[in-house]
Parts: C-alpha cells; structure tokens; sequence
C-alpha cells in the first residue's frame, strides 16, 4: 500500500515504534498505556492534531516511569484505519502531537503499538478478534518480546475494561482504570483511577517497581 510507506508498520494493520533512544536491560516492568481516553481526552476516531488535549494528572504518570527507568508504552486499538475513517498519516499526525504535548510537560512515551485491525474493516485490515486487538493481549506481548519485559511486574492503565483484560491476559501485575471502579479479573487487580487521591497510588506502585 503506497500510503503506508515510510511507516513504522509491522504488518498491514500493526504500528510499532520506538520513540525515544532510550534503552532499558532485559526484565525491566513496564508501565503500558491505552492512548485515546487515558492520556488524551477522547474525541471518538481521533484524526486531528489540533483537537487532541491531555488528560489531567497523566503526565506526572509518565514522568515518574521516565524518572525511575521503567518503560513507557503506548498500545492503542485504532479500528477507524480498519474503517475507512482515516489512514496511518493521520494517525501518525495525531500521535506525534500528543507525543508532543507530553514532551512539553517533561514526560516521554519509548515504544507505541498501533492495531488497526477490526472486524467491520476493509480489505486486508478486516479481521474479526485480531490477537493484536485489545482486550487480546498481542500487543502487549509483542512489546514483552522486543523489550525483554518482565510482564509479571508490569502496570497498565486504561479507560476500557478491554485494556484491563488485555492486561489480566498478558499476565501483568496490576491495572488502573480510568473514571473506573475497582474490580478484580481472575486474580488480576483493578483499581479505579479517577482523582488525584488514585493517582498518588499510581505513582507509588510507579516508585515501588
Ligand atoms: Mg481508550
């Protein structure tokens, strides 16, 4: 496909870049984050770079992860490629900005996963239950194997059960679910994420890695 030319593209419906040249010895955690709804307020199919806003609280998140030498990786579902709705040059565009905005508040994003795939999709990017699809923990695992991550100490945060359960099936430690409540998933604990009070317990699961 021409227009997917020059990006990072795995395979046809899967992004995966490193962002910063930052390295890390094998069997570090890390700390994995959906993108649109957890560090960018959602705006549903997000195409323009203009429109994207940080969420409150996020970036202390990802500063603490840059400060204590823990991973930080984006793993988003994008099915509006699937659909027609845009194309990796606007989700290259819209990454880099907020890639950006979290560069202006002194926190930094080492590797972004990108699933395009969707069942109600077009062409090569129709598959139905893709394993790289969120709540699937590819992803997750693709990052464990290229990171030499120890998942078993691992954290996500998310705003969709879907990215507690990728999280609970890639075998990590602990999630936090935006403006969620508390749960637990098969022995997989779930905390809510909605305050500064909750961040505070992030950031010290964070510190305590
Ligand atoms: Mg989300």
């Amino acid at each position: 496909m021409a227009e997917s030319e020059g990006f990072p593209l795995a395979e046809p419906g899967l992004w995966v870049e490193r962002t910063t040249a930052r390295s890390f010895p094998a069997g570090r955690p890390a700390l994995f984050l959906d993108r649109d709804g957890t560090i960018n307020v959602d705006t549903g199919y997000p195409d323009n770079p203009v429109a994207m806003e940080l969420r409150d609280g996020i970036a202390p998140v990802i500063e603490a992860a840059n400060e204590h030498g823990i991973p930080v990786i984006v793993v988003t579902n994008q099915s509006g490629i699937a659909r027609g709705y845009f194309g990796w040059d606007a989700f290259a565009r819209v990454n880099g900005r907020v890639l950006g905005l979290l560069a202006e508040k002194k926190a930094f994003v080492d590797m972004v996963l990108a699933c395009a795939y969707h069942e109600a999709g077009r062409g090569v990017l129709a598959v139905a239950d893709h394993p790289m699809r969120k709540p699937n923990p590819g992803m997750l695992l693709e990052a464990g194997c290229r990171l030499g991550l120890d998942l078993s100490r691992s954290l996500i945060v998310g705003d969709k059960p879907a990215d507690m359960e990728a999280g609970q099936r890639a075998g990590l430690a602990r999630g936090w679910l935006v403006d969620g409540e508390g749960s637990t998933i098969g022995g997989f604990s779930v905390s809510p994420l909605r305050g500064a009070h909750h961040v505070e317990d992030l950031l010290a699961a964070i510190r305590s890695l």
